[in-house]
């Protein structure tokens, strides 16, 4: 018999592709723009002019056999230190292009991590709400996920949940900030906190606490919002980066993991994440991508377009009846629905031509989220959908 649980794996579908998968069928149905369609995180701004032009030299003047040759299997060197000066100007994380490893973005980023540090048995906690594939890649890895409970509607880190939560058994602490999908940055304040909690209690237990930070939406932040680097807080810290979302490359697959070179132990920590790569069949990322990115440090794509959507759906939503916490970064709302059940809000929602995704998969229950990385005009033209849902429920 093959192996049952990855049949499971791929025959459920996520609820966030289900309602994408539904969308597509609806549209085919009734037309593209009589859907309203903020299921999937796929940004809407196209990437910076500086990518198609720097994949136009990369493929006119480089030689061909050495830009679509193996690179190493941790990443070109030039690329891996193009990013280690960048986070040093930009951090002083003090990192060397021994500390990085190239990957097919965050999500092969996060796997190759677990399964670099976890053992049978350990467990992981991360902070709810969060990313549903967390569950998998650790589970994966032959850890627990443990989501921790954050404040109440502001979904800020709840530091007596945490202090319950860890265990012996606490091998990692996952943080996603800016979240999806709640939209929060934690503080320096928060982040500072968070970082000697877990220093004490490896401490007093005698454990190795590593702290990753899941950072696909780092420059995907509004207004003075500053985005604490953990590597400057804590020592056993690992950074899981992607290009997708800053770029808007999410189908190039490129991101890298950056290990912190303050932890005693970095030189093994890495070489797991190398082998971690070796045994998961990720290694040598794609190397036009990596050749790309590493004349792109420090460019983004046309992030005000997010901050604009953010600002006419928060405004318009709350003047509906909508309970709406702004969000700080990333690109998603996670608004509370207006009933108990997030699914039979979403199932409502649908009959208005709302695709809204019930947030019980992101581990917290009676929100929905809603991703608006979308056309400033397809949000225009939702709105009045948006106010007759509200009304329904008057
Ligand atoms: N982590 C979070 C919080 C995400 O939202 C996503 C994608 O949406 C990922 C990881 C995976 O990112 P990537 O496309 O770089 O694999």
């Amino acid at each position: 018999m093959i192996n049952q649980k990855n049949v499971g794996l791929g025959e459920v579908r996520s609820v966030i592709r289900e309602l994408f998968e539904y969308g597509k069928m609806r549209k085919a149905q009734i037309g593209e723009e009589n859907v309203y369609d903020f299921s999937l995180g796929n940004p809407s701004v196209p990437p910076p002019e500086e990518v198609t032009s720097g994949l136009k030299k990369l493929l006119t003047e480089c030689d061909p056999v050495e830009l679509h040759g193996y690179t190493s299997a941790q990443g070109d060197y030039v690329t891996r230190k193009a990013i280690a000066d960048y986070i040093n100007s930009q951090f002083g994380a003090g990192i060397s292009p021994n500390e990085l490893y190239m990957t097919c973005g965050a999500a092969a980023s996060l796997t190759i991590t677990l399964n670099a540090i976890c053992n049978s048995g350990d467990e992981v906690l991360t902070f709810a709400p969060f990313f549903p594939e967390y569950s998998v890649f650790a589970d994966h890895a032959g850890a627990k996920l443990i989501p921790v409970a954050t404040t109440k509607d502001e979904f800020r880190i709840d530091f007596s949940n945490l202090e319950r939560a860890l265990s012996p058994a606490t091998k990692a602490v996952i943080i996603n900030s800016p979240n999806n999908p709640s939209g929060v940055v934690y503080t320096e304040d928060e982040i500072k906190k968070l970082c000697s909690v877990l220093d004490n209690y490896g401490k007093a237990h005698g454990t190795e606490i590593y702290l990753i930070s899941d950072e696909p939406y780092r420059e995907l932040v509004y207004g003075n919002v500053k985005v604490p680097y953990v590597m400057n807080y804590y020592a056993r810290s690992i950074v899981c980066y992607s290009y997708s979302k800053s770029l808007s490359l999410p189908g190039d697959r490129i991101g890298y993991i950056a290990v912190n070179p303050a932890m005693e132990e970095h030189l093994k920590v890495y070489s797991a994440i190398c082998g971690a790569g070796r045994a998961l069949g990720y290694v040598c990322a794609p190397s036009l991508l990596q050749k790309l990115v590493a004349t792109l440090q420090g460019v983004t794509s046309n992030i005000s377009v997010y901050k604009a959507n953010r600002d006419m759906l928060c405004s318009a939503l709350e003047s509906y009846g909508y309970s709406v916490v702004k969000p700080e970064g990333a690109f998603y709302l996670f608004v509370k629905a207006m009933e108990g059940d997030a699914s039979a809000f979403s199932e409502r929602a649908k009959g208005y031509e709302l695709l809204l995704v019930p947030g019980d998969s992101f581990g917290v229950k009676g929100y929905v989220r809603i991703s608006y990385c979308v056309s400033p005009d397809m949000i225009k033209r939702s709105l009045p959908a948006f106010k007759a849902l509200a009304e329904s429920y008057k």
